[in-house]
């Protein structure tokens, strides 16, 4: 399986991304020697964040 080594644009890591990866094709295209992308565990943790603070403030 192919692999693309790309850096977590929130925690800094470098991590293989596989080819089955939902942004494999999209970091492959990044002309850039180590693509950004947002690790599963970052997505998952803002996405967390940003469903808290919905719940804590109301929508101006
Ligand atoms: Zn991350």
């Amino acid at each position: 399986m192919k692999q693309v080594a790309a850096r977590c644009l929130l925690c800094g890591k470098t991590y293989d991304v596989e080819e089955d990866h939902k942004d494999f094709k999209k970091l492959s295209e990044q002309a850039k020697e180590v693509p950004s992308f947002i690790c599963d565990f970052c997505s998952n943790r803002v996405r967390h964040e940003s469903d808290e603070k919905r719940k804590e403030k109301k929508p101006i």
